[in-house]
């Protein structure tokens, strides 16, 4: 069985700075990109607060260059997927692709997060036929057509925002009577006039023949004046958070109650010593690219002080 000094799983933000960092130390890091290579940011259009770029920056030029600075230091960056881990003995176990299995002295985890769905059976049904969770990925399909974005936060604006350059009309489907928004994404929101935000709106279901042609909707739900809603819709994005990606290594690592794996305060070490976990999967408060790249750093040097002790 090949024996890796440092395994990273995940190619995001926090992975490759782990393994730009694992590479000049020479731990001759090996990195599995995972379900999605680049990792979130691949799905954003503009990025305009990682610093390094006044301009701004396409989130998969931003990713390119990250991939490249790794390689650069020697990065053996592999196409799979993590599908089990065994942390019961040493060295440690991670099953690939569920096909073969490399030991690892230490395991960077940097699995990110996965986009959240409202749980609707019309989710499944229309999903590819209207439904998607990535604007940047799918706007494209609905040039001069009329979409709703559910969500009130910065990915929902965002969206929101990216859609209205292409679709004819885009709704906002928000559930509280705010947006979550930083000020600064919800002022482009309002100043954009082909998107109308529909405050204090929820979503019953979907509707249409073979692809989706409108969403039914409740205002003020419980409320004496709820009203149903319908609207003609081509496209349905969803924006409302993600979930973290931690599910195989629960058996072994601690999470919070909603998946995110807990390591010890202000260091990426989780209660297993050689893994760590950095990124938005162990971090539910800021789930930004350059926090999580910090935290990338920090693991890769807390990788390099526990090989140098073993
Ligand atoms: P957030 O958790 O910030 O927002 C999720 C939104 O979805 C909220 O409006 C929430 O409503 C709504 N929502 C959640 N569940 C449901 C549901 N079941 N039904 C209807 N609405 C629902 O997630 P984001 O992905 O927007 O952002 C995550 C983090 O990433 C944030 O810290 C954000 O600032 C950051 N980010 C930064 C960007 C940037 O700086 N360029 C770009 C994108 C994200 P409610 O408010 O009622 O809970």
């Amino acid at each position: 069985m090949e024996t890796i000094d440092c395994l990273i799983i995940g190619s995001g933000p926090a992975g490759f700075t782990a393994a730009i960092y694992a590479g000049r130390a020479n731990l001759s890091p090996v990195l599995y990109e995972g379900i999605q290579p680049g990792g979130q940011l691949i799905t954003t259009t503009e990025i305009e607060n990682f610093p390094g770029y006044p301009e701004g920056v396409d989130g998969n030029i931003m990713m390119d260059d990250f991939r490249r600075q790794a390689l650069r230091f020697g990065t053996d960056i592999r196409s799979g997927i993590a599908t089990a881990v065994d942390f019961s003995s040493y060295p440690y176990k991670v099953e690939i692709d569920k096909e073969k299995t490399v030991a690892a002295k230490t395991v960077i985890i940097s699995t990110g997060a996965s986009a959240k769905y409202l749980g609707l059976p019309d989710e499944k049904k229309y999903a590819g036929k209207g439904v998607s969770a990535c604007a940047t990925c799918d706007g494209f399909f609905y040039r001069k057509k009329r979409v709703a974005v559910v969500g009130g936060g910065d990915t929902a604006c965002e969206e929101a925002i990216f859609l209205s350059g292409l679709a004819e009309k885009v709704y906002m489907i928000v559930r509280k009577p705010f947006l979550r928004a930083t000020k600064i994404m919800q002022e482009r929101v309002f100043n954009t006039p082909n998107i109308e935000v529909l405050f204090e709106h929820q979503t019953l279901g979907l509707f249409g023949e073979e692809f989706l042609e409108g969403a039914t909707l409740v205002k003020r739900k419980g409320e004496i004046d709820e009203t149903e809603v319908k609207i003609a819709i081509d496209g349905f994005f969803l924006a409302i958070g993600h979930h973290p990606n931690s599910d195989i290594f629960k058996p072994y690592l601690e999470t919070d109650e909603i998946g995110y794996i807990k390591t010890l305060p202000d260091t990426p070490k989780t209660k297993i010593a050689g893994v760590f976990a950095a990124g938005d999967v162990a971090d539910p408060n800021y789930r930004q690219a350059i926090t999580a790249a910090a935290s990338g750093c920090k693991a890769a040097i807390e990788a390099e002080r526990f090989l140098k002790t073993k």
